[in-house]
């Protein structure tokens, strides 16, 4: 099984690797949510992938992307889609999957490999980098803040997570530690831009912001889209 495909152009790499672990197929691609690095290249899974397994909003949004870039031709959906969970047993391995509600979009799924204590979160965690927060999508601070919380509590101290980005590439993966530390950077991004809305700064001047106070770990490109996002929700908008 495979979490999540990237690109047409590098899903390749990957299957040209696994095949060099044996010749069994792939029983399931997971995907953890629609976005195209993470879903565009499900493609070349086509006649190799048993099934394609996603939150049930994860495909809908996956297939209106689609529709709007004329690109339907270019996608392998999901055939295998879930609400509240699924699971699956492959080989020695159990898959449990979860959904919380909106987060990063309103159809992120995260998948446990229980014997081997590894969860994979997708996009629910962007690791030290600012996170595209995809409101278009159904995203929502507040209720991210709280699906990070059950995530927190739900493993223990020894589980590996997966992070869907990584400021630093060798930190792709973490611990629960590293969970808290986003989370932390979600509600301190919502304390932030709501004291400036009482304060009266305009959108315009809240953007100027270049860094999240009590969460200057979290740096690089693409803060406006934090500061952006907390805003209209704040707002309503
Ligand atoms: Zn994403
Ligand atoms: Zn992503």
């Amino acid at each position: 099984m495979v979490v999540d495909a990237q690109f047409p152009a590098s899903a390749p790499h990957v299957i040209e690797e696994l095949k060099k672990l044996g010749e069994k197929p792939f029983k399931y691609l997971l995907n953890t949510h629609h976005h195209g690095d993470h879903t565009a290249g499900n493609i070349a899974f086509k006649g190799l992938a048993e099934k394609v397994v996603a939150h049930q909003n994860s495909l809908v949004n996956q297939k209106r992307a689609a529709e709007k870039a004329n690109s339907l031709d270019q996608q392998l959906l999901p055939d295998t889609t879930f609400g509240t969970g699924w699971k699956a047993p492959v080989g020695d391995e159990k898959i449990s999957s979860y959904y919380y509600g909106s987060g990063h979009t309103n159809g992120d799924a995260i998948y446990h490999f229980e014997n081997a204590n590894i969860v994979h979160v997708g996009d629910l965690v962007s690791n030290r980098k600012y996170p595209y927060i995809d409101r278009e999508n159904g995203a929502h601070i507040g209720n991210w803040i709280t699906a990070l919380d059950k995530i927190y509590r739900q493993f223990d101290h020894d589980t590996m997570f997966i992070f869907g980005h990584s400021r630093e590439p060798e930190k792709i993966t973490g611990n629960k530690a590293d969970v808290k530390a986003f989370q932390n950077y979600l509600q301190n991004l919502l304390t932030f831009v709501s004291s400036e809305i009482k304060a009266g700064k305009t959108k315009d001047n809240i953007l100027k912001a270049t860094s999240i106070p009590n969460a200057q770990e979290w740096q690089g490109e693409g803060i406006q889209r934090s500061l952006s996002a907390a805003y209209d929700e704040l707002k309503g908008a």
